[in-house]
């Protein structure tokens, strides 16, 4: 194990096993630090390792190269069920090629952006920053909203031209992404609203959207000591 790049890496419960590295990439051959898991059929934890199965996995860019993660996805076989299953990593979803953190890096750069910007910035296709962020709209649950006060609502536009939206919802006073609606629907955005506290919803004081009247209304009704204000850009 490498414990310097291991601490550099800061990802919890992750071990830097090697390094390979070319003039732009960063490769770090990591593994979980778990020696059990637990079966998603039964819910019986194991350490039958059945198998090693490595990915790529892309993560944030250290210094001026790019980082990917050769990750050890490890088999297990169940002693109940008797059948193998793929270890659950809580950096990583199943089966995608992005860290968590990496792709609320790039959601975070979508929302001060656009998607297809992002994009060409980073060198992914539009489709892969969709999936980033959509993978991100499902990691937000029990944000802390005790402080909101300013609530940013905006669409992103998904692929141009084709009448793709995405709502992000965001704090604005820190501009951290506070809630995510897959569908431009007032009924979408009433349902993530409404799941916030009384408190929360009597606490808010502006919300800024570019949106029509009909939405406009929809915020007053929710938020009701809320003014509602047009961004400025
Ligand atoms: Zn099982």
């Amino acid at each position: 194990m490498n414990k310097l790049m291991t601490r550099i890496l800061n990802l919890p419960g992750v071990i830097v096993e090697e390094i390979q590295s070319t003039e732009n990439i960063l490769i770090l051959f990591v593994k979980s630090t778990n020696k059990r898991t637990v079966c998603p059929r039964c819910g019986q934890t194991s350490h039958r390792l059945h198998q090693n199965k490595r990915h790529l996995v892309k993560d944030l860019p250290l210094g001026n190269r790019e980082v990917l993660l050769y990750v050890n996805r490890r088999r297990f076989k169940c002693q109940n069920c008797l059948k193998p299953f793929s270890e659950t990593l809580n950096f990583v979803g199943n089966k995608k090629n992005f860290t968590h953190r990496y792709a609320k890096d790039i959601t975070q750069q979508v929302i001060h952006s656009d998607i297809k910007n992002v994009a060409h910035q980073n060198k992914l296709t539009v489709e892969e920053v969709e999936s980033m962020v959509k993978e991100v709209g499902k990691l937000i649950i029990n944000i802390d909203l005790s402080n909101l006060q300013k609530l940013g609502i905006d669409e992103i536009s998904l692929v141009k031209g084709q009448g793709k939206f995405i709502v992000v919802l965001v704090d604005l006073s820190n501009h951290k992404l506070i809630g995510l609606v897959s569908e431009r629907k007032q009924a979408e955005i009433e349902k993530v609203m409404k799941s916030w506290s009384e408190k929360v919803l009597e606490q808010i004081e502006e919300v800024s959207m570019d949106m029509t009247g009909n939405d406009k209304s929809l915020v007053k009704k929710i938020c009701p000591n809320a003014i509602v204000v047009t961004p400025s850009g």
